[in-house]
């Protein structure tokens, strides 16, 4: 078989970059280990950048995230037993969309299959291979473990942190910058009504919480735990007293308990690729960059990557230009370092870490203080949370 672009993995990337690539005429071709309704049904991300938001509506992708979607304008800080709300309109101009990436996969899914593209779901064994030739080849073995390939133009490695592409560029090539933090988020998804319509980030002694949302119906709610956590240890009523606990104070926010639907524990790791090619292979999303999710940027930053990817693969097609391509690392890498600041950053304010004392939780606190007291510091936080500008 052959194709322009083959796209290794059917995440936010690869699935997003198809879609582009589908507008501008360009062929390609996704395959995914995981089948269809797996991927479907995968929880993870929840909140859409302003750009992300704009760019599925301007694809003709964000119809049914405008009517399902839930709009939001700022966040809670909630530090010393009360909560102050950083207010994004205000400070931007700009809101966010609560909408469950999962959600956003099912969309493109559609589009994709409607469009008359191609997924290939369930298959295995993937590798890479003439990396560094004008004729890259994706190996395999499709649904019917039949062995098959690919042969492609180029290659976009969008198979997510522990995929085989990035682990195909020879030794030496790469440089990798880690950071691995000493907590993990024990995340839930509950049949509950959410305490408030904007989400609250809650730093607190017993640890960080965060209450998110996914509808008027459904919680999402994530506590800081160990990264070996044993979830069998964690029976709903002791996750509810959890998250209570965290939360108390002067204005303690109605918690309404409710049956837990999904629960499961996340790393949290900070980690960048570099550079983002090599020779005719792309990475995008994941395969190159880890977020902790503490910003809700990794779904975002998967999705800026391949708008960035797109239109390098648009410029070679359409005049044979490779200026898009050799400079889409650089450009791409501008931002992501921007945006892994920030989510060290909130990671760093919001959470407790092992070994520190009462010095640094009071030092969290004032920097708490000073960011939700001072219009500058607001507007820093507001303005990376909404997400910063292409190009910035
Ligand atoms: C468990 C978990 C929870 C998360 N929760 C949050 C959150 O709460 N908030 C937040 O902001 N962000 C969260 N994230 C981050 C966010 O979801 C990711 O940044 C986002 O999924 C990145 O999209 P992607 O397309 O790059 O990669 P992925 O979504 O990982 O997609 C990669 C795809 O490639 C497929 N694949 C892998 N290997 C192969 C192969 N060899 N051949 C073919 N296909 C392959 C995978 O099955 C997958 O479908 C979470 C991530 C994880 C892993």
């Amino acid at each position: 078989m052959r194709t322009q672009v083959g796209i290794v993995g059917a995440g936010p990337a690869g699935l997003m970059l198809a879609h582009l690539l589908h507008l501008q005429g360009i062929e390609s071709v996704i395959l995914e280990t995981r089948g269809r309704e797996y991927v479907e049904q995968r929880i993870r991300a929840g909140v859409l950048e302003q750009g992300t938001v704009d760019l599925l509506r301007d694809t003709g992708v964000g119809e049914r995230m405008d009517r399902q979607g839930l709009v939001h304008e700022g966040i809670d800080l909630r530090f010393g037993g009360r909560s102050r709300r950083i207010d994004f309109n205000e400070l931007t101009g700009k809101g966010v969309m609560v909408y469950g990436q999962h959600e956003v996969v099912k969309d493109l899914i559609a589009a994709r299959l409607r469009d008359g593209g191609s997924i290939l779901f369930d298959i295995s064994e993937t590798s890479v291979e003439g990396l560094e030739s004008d004729r890259p080849t994706i190996r395999y073995r499709d649904a019917r473990g039949e062995p098959a390939e690919l042969v492609c133009d180029f290659i976009a490695g969008c198979d997510g942190f522990h995929g085989i592409c990035r682990a195909s560029i020879p030794d030496g090539v790469m440089s990798y910058y880690d950071r691995v933090y000493p907590f993990a988020w024990l995340g839930i998804l509950a049949e509950s009504k959410p305490v408030q319509e904007e989400l609250i980030y809650a730093n607190h002694e017993r640890g960080f919480t965060l209450i998110s949302l996914r509808s008027p119906t459904i919680t999402r709610m994530y506590l800081q735990c160990d990264p070996e956590e044993d979830i069998a240890e964690w029976p709903d009523d002791r996750i509810w007293s959890e998250i209570a606990a965290r939360l108390a104070g002067e204005d303690t926010p109605d918690l309404v308990p409710g049956p837990i639907i999904s629960k499961g524990v996340t790393a949290m790791r900070s980690f960048v690729a570099e550079p983002m090619r090599f020779g005719t292979l792309f990475l995008a999303g994941d395969s190159a960059h880890i977020v902790p999710p503490t910003g809700a940027k990794g779904m975002n930053l998967a999705i800026a990557d391949v708008r960035v990817l797109a239109g390098a693969f648009a410029s070679f097609y359409r005049d044979g230009s490779r200026d898009g391509l050799d400079t889409y690392s650089d450009v791409c890498l501008n931002r992501i370092w921007k945006t892994q600041r920030f989510s060290w950053w909130m990671t760093s304010m919001l959470h407790r870490f092992e070994g520190t004392g009462p010095f640094e939780h009071r030092v969290q606190l004032a920097e708490l203080d000073y960011v939700t007291s001072s219009r500058a510091a607001s507007t820093t936080l507001a303005e990376n949370y909404v997400g910063l500008p292409f190009g910035a």
